[in-house]
């Protein structure tokens, strides 16, 4: 198994752990395999509140495009009420909520900055990372790109839906929700 798929798995994992059973047909969170009413097993996953409340994740839920709920949908501030089939929402929230995507322009350019010597003309100074992306464009974002995929593939970064998350700050992740649900 490679490490992006052991990661993948832990985070639906701790997806499952973390989310309950929900039976749509009788809207209610359900303990247990079966629903005790209609006794289906075709169950949506519901996110409990605490993890719209993290500190973390409520300072970011402002830019989040979360599932709401329409049935429980209010006027005013939304409020996401998360109740959705799969994993890959909760994965997604948690990611989004819980971690920074990695600015690839900008690790690209220290990239440069620390390979190439300053560009020296008369009295201007130019650094590498400012030439190659005001000359060639195309080039430096091909570079970016690049640069994301082969830290990815090192082992340095994880990619989830175009967005590169630390590793490191991932598996601390990972960590706190396994700990939180053994
Ligand atoms: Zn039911």
């Amino acid at each position: 198994m490679t490490l992006t798929q052991e990661i993948c798995n832990r985070l639906h994992e701790a997806a499952l752990k973390i989310t309950d059973n929900f039976c749509y047909g009788c809207y209610k969170v359900v303990e247990g395999d079966r629903c005790s009413d209609c006794f289906s097993d075709d169950f949506m996953r519901h996110l409990p509140s605490k993890y719209y409340d993290h500190p973390v994740a409520s300072a970011r839920l402002c830019n989040s495009s979360d599932t709401v709920d329409s049935r429980a949908g209010t006027p005013g501030p939304v409020r996401p009420v998360g109740v959705e089939y799969g994993t890959d929402w909760v994965v997604r929230h948690l990611l989004t909520t819980r971690l920074e995507a990695v600015d690839g322009e900008e690790m690209f350019e220290e990239l440069l900055d620390e390979c190439y010597p300053e560009v020296k003309i008369g009295n201007s100074v130019f650094s590498p990372s400012q030439v190659l992306k005001e000359l060639d464009p195309i080039a430096f974002n091909i570079g970016v790109d690049e640069n994301l995929q082969s830290l990815a593939e090192d082992g340095v970064l994880f990619e989830f839906d175009g967005d590169y998350y630390r590793l490191e700050d991932l598996e601390d992740l990972l960590e706190e929700l396994e700990a939180e649900h053994p």
